[in-house]
């Protein structure tokens, strides 16, 4: 249940109960081969002691639409059976003492778009010469709150800045497999926090926005979109 034009507030002792969720999400999960993205509620709880699971009980209970924007509420299911997983992705990130090759955790895509992601890259190739890489398939509605709570740390707890990039439980087209989310990203450089606003000016980009469609993709994030997200041009849904 949301509570009705409540807005939400992390108190300090809060911000204890975020890391240490945190941690021990990260702890249970396997860092060189991450299943996190596919984790159900069941074992999201297994891991959280009692005052853990209240406050996530909070976070349950937001409603995005009191910070600001205008998501529509997709529904939580559980993680679909047929999930395909995306290992040894790499990339460049531009750091400050110059580009580095990093690596991507373990990504999952739901077996019908990992096909359409697979032909559309094959395509963009013989184009550009460079392909795309998945930096965000399919995630989870328990990890869909784990991403939240990592935001929310990592913007100080701004929540309504969060909300603008994040959504909330059961809001995200990243664990909606029937409008199944990729964030996409050149395999040529991002910037240290990951694919943001510059992957407009490349070419990967103008080619998505010519090309992509005829592969289901549909950007659902453009400037100035209606639900007030932040303009997200990685950010590409399959659609049926
Ligand atoms: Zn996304």
């Amino acid at each position: 249940m949301t509570e009705r034009g409540k807005r939400f507030n992390i108190a300090r002792i809060d911000r204890l109960t975020v890391s240490s969720i945190l941690e021990r999400v990260q702890i249970a999960d396997d860092p060189v081969d991450s299943a996190a993205a596919r984790m159900g509620f069941d074992q999201l709880y297994s891991l959280l002691n009692a005052k853990e699971l209240q406050f996530v009980g909070r976070i349950l209970a937001i409603d995005p639409k009191n910070h600001g924007v205008a998501t529509s509420h997709l529904g939580i299911m559980p993680p679909p059976a047929d999930l395909v997983p995306i290992r040894g992705q790499r990339y460049l990130v531009n750091a400050q003492e110059g580009q580095r090759e990093t690596p991507i955790e373990t990504q999952y895509l739901p077996e019908r778009t990992h096909r359409a992601y697979l032909a559309m890259n094959e395509h963009i190739k013989r184009d550009l010469d460079r392909g795309l890489v998945v930096e965000s398939g399919y995630r989870s509605p328990a990890f869909q709150l784990v991403t939240l709570l990592n935001y929310f740390q990592r913007f100080d707890f701004d929540i309504d800045r969060t909300f603008k990039l994040v959504a909330a439980v059961g809001h995200s087209e990243h664990g909606f497999p029937e409008r199944q989310a990729i964030d996409l990203a050149p395999k040529t450089g991002v910037s240290e926090g990951g694919v943001d606003e510059s992957f407009a000016l490349t070419d990967e980009y103008l080619w998505l926005l010519q090309n992509a469609s005829r592969y289901g993709f549909v950007l659902s994030y453009p400037k100035g979109n209606p639900d007030g997200i932040t303009f997200e041009p990685w950010h590409w849904s399959h659609r049926k």
